[in-house]
């Protein structure tokens, strides 16, 4: 019976291992792919303290400082199943069933995609999900944020004062964002909004992005914007599809939390992306998740059952 059982290896799940194996408790990680999502990224500026690293090598330095310590890691298992309860047990893809006094869920989110041509091929090569990681990337560039709701619209904003022109697409008739923040989108000169189109394609030189292709939804005409950069916002999908029915969930499938990080089952605790926090970024999940795992630790010591 692990003392904290950990369920997802990025830079969250990292943080709680780190801090509940230095408190000399039982501690394992289960996860899918450790190292998260920074495994998908290329440069990582503002992780502070380090000017410049890579995801990659970011990835492998969370998962040598978890080493340093007696942390059990059960690396590409998925966990499908949480029966709560005052002991846990979280269920494997394989059939496994691991026990736990006390669970930390940092199972992270993934980007929604939107499927075109050209999206995977130029990943990381113009294709951006994160205006705050990425955008200094694009400076004095033209860039497109594809979607219209708050976080294409904030992203817009963001991104219009360090490029040299943003092209807003967003496919339904109008746009979805609060008026506050559509009333600064169309107050700022370098930004054009187009209503009711479909991105059909992103357009590469075999190397980097170099415009992006759309269908105009009224009258059926493709038009083609010429630009270097591509913000496909239009939505983060918390990695919470297993646990429905046994965490509170946002209507988002956010897992809701309060600031100890605890979640509505006592003894589990959650962190990072696939959480209510509302900025999702790699400093701020490792924040979160030494704050679950002080809670999961003040939570054993409390219950008095070992
Ligand atoms: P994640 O990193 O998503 O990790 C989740 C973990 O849970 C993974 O190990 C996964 O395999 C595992 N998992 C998921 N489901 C299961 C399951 N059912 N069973 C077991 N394991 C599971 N942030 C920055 O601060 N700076 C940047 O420059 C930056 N650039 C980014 C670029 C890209 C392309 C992307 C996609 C994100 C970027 N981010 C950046 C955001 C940052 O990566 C996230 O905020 C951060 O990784 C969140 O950490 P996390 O531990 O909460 O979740």
């Amino acid at each position: 019976v692990f003392d904290v059982l950990i369920v997802g290896g990025g830079p969250a799940g990292a943080a709680s291992a780190i801090y509940a194996a230095r408190k000399g408790i039982n501690t394992g990680v289960l996860a899918e792919r450790f190292g998260g999502q920074v495994l998908d990224t290329l440069a990582i500026e503002n992780f502070v303290s380090i000017k410049e690293t890579d995801g990659p090598k970011f990835a492998v330095a969370l998962e040598q400082h978890v080493k340093e310590y007696e942390v059990d890691i059960m690396n590409t298992q998925r966990a499908v199943k949480l029966v709560p309860g005052r002991i846990a047990e979280v269920h494997t893809a394989t059939g496994a069933v691991l026990k736990a006094k006390t669970v930390i869920l940092s199972t992270g989110a993934r980007w929604r995609e939107i499927n075109v041509p050209g999206e995977k091929e130029y990943r990381n090569h113009g294709v951006a999900y994160c205006p705050h990681c990425d955008g200094p990337l694009f400076k004095g560039k033209r860039v497109s944020v594809i979607g219209g709701g708050n976080s294409g619209v904030e992203a817009a904003i963001d991104l219009a004062g360090i490029v040299q022109h943003v092209t807003l697409i967003e496919f339904g008739g109008e746009l979805r964002a609060d008026a506050v923040l559509q009333r600064k989108l169309r107050s700022l000169p370098n930004v054009t909004v187009i209503l009711s189109a479909q991105t059909t394609e992103i357009h590469g030189d075999g190397k980097k992005v170099n415009g992006l292709s759309y269908k105009d939804r009224n009258s059926g005409e493709l038009h083609r914007v010429e630009l270097e950069g591509v913000f496909v916002q239009i939505g983060l999908v918390p990695n919470t599809e297993w646990l429905k029915g046994t965490v509170a969930l946002s209507k988002h499938g956010e897992i809701e939390i309060d600031a100890k990080g605890q979640t509505s089952v006592p003894g589990v605790f959650a962190a990072g992306d696939v959480t209510t926090v509302p900025y999702k970024q790699i400093v701020i999940a490792v924040g979160a998740g030494a704050t679950a795992a002080l809670s999961a630790f003040d939570h054993l010591i409390r219950s008095g059952d070992d």
